[in-house]
C-alpha cells in the first residue's frame, strides 16, 4: 500500500533521511524502531507530505504521490497521530472527536459516533473533561480517536504509547489490533518493545537516517548490531 523509493532528506548539511526503500503490505502492522534523532519522525513528515524529500518519491496504492500535498494524501486515505500534541486541550474530549469527526461521517449521528470512539478509547467515563486536563494516556487516545476519525486506510502513529502505564500500553496495543482487523493499515513508531512484540509483524529499525535492519520482532531482538546501536541510548 506505500512504498517509498530512494528517499533523502538533508536538513542544511544534515542528512536526516538516506536513501530510505521502505514498503508496507495492506494489512499490516509495521513497527518503525531506532535510538533518538535516528529520523522515524521525519520519515513520517515525509510520507504524510509536511516535508517534501530532497529525492527519491513516494507510491502510495499503486500511484505515485510524491506531488501531492498534505491534505490531498489524507484525503486518500492517510492520517497521522503525530509525537507532539495536536488535541484543543480548552475543549472536552468529546468535542476534540466531534470536530474531527464531523467531515468524515458515514451516516449515523456525530454523537453516536464520538460516543462510539469514546468507548473503543476507553474515553467514555472523560468525556466532557477538558482535553488538557487527561492523563497521558488518555491523551494519546483521543489522538488516536482524532487521527481515526478521518477513517484511514493507513495509519501513521509516532509513539502511541508515550508516557503510558504498563496496562494503558497493551490497551492501546488491543486498540491497534482491532483497527487492523477492520482494515486499516499501521505504521507505528515505538520506544516501547512489548507494544512491539503484541502488535508488530514486521519491524524496520532505523539508524541514522538509513534501514539498518528489517524483520521479525525475533529476528530483530536477537540481532546483536541492532542492540549495539542503543547501547548509549535510554531505551532499548
Ligand atoms: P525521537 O526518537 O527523539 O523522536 P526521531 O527518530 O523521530 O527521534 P527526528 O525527529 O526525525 O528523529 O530527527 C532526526 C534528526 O533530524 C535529528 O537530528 C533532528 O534534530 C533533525 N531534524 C528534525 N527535523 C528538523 C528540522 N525541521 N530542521 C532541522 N533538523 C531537523
Ligand atoms: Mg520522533
Amino acid at each position: 500500500i506505500l512504498e517509498t523509493r530512494g528517499l533523502n532528506k538533508h536538513f542544511g548539511g544534515l542528512h536526516v533521511t538516506a536513501d530510505v526503500n521502505l514498503a508496507l503490505e495492506e494489512g499490516e502492522i509495521h513497527c518503525l524502531i531506532g535510538p533518538n534523532g535516528a529520523g522515524k519522525s521525519t520519515l513520517f513528515r515525509l510520507i504524510l507530505g509536511e516535508h517534501a524529500p530532497s529525492s527519491g518519491s513516494i507510491f502510495y496504492a499503486g500511484h505515485d504521490i510524491t506531488p501531492l500535498k498534505s491534505f490531498q494524501r489524507i484525503r486518500r486515505g492517510m492520517s497521522v497521530k503525530f509525537q507532539v500534541p495536536g488535541i484543543f486541550k480548552a475543549l472536552s474530549a468529546r468535542q476534540n472527536l466531534e470536530i474531527a469527526l464531523q467531515h468524515h461521517l458515514e451516516g449515523g449521528s456525530l454523537d453516536a459516533e464520538a460516543d462510539r470512539l469514546l468507548d473503543f478509547l476507553h474515553l467514555r467515563e472523560v468525556a466532557e473533561q477538558f482535553a488538557g486536563n487527561l492523563s497521558h494516556g488518555q491523551k494519546q487516545w483521543l489522538e488516536i480517536g482524532m487521527a481515526i476519525s478521518l477513517k484511514p486506510k493507513l495509519l501513521l502513529l509516532d509513539e502511541p504509547t508515550a508516557g503510558m502505564s504498563p496496562a494503558e500500553t497493551f490497551a492501546t496495543g488491543e486498540i491497534v489490533q482491532t483497527l487492523n482487523a477492520d482494515g486499516v493499515t499501521i505504521l507505528a513508531v515505538e520506544h516501547d518493545m512489548s507494544f512491539v512484540r503484541q502488535v508488530a509483524r514486521r519491524v524496520t529499525v532505523l539508524h541514522l537516517g538509513r534501514i539498518f535492519a528489517q524483520g521479525t520482532i525475533e529476528q530483530i531482538v536477537a540481532d546483536e548490531r541492532v542492540a549495539a546501536i542503543y547501547l548509549g541510548h535510554g531505551h532499548a
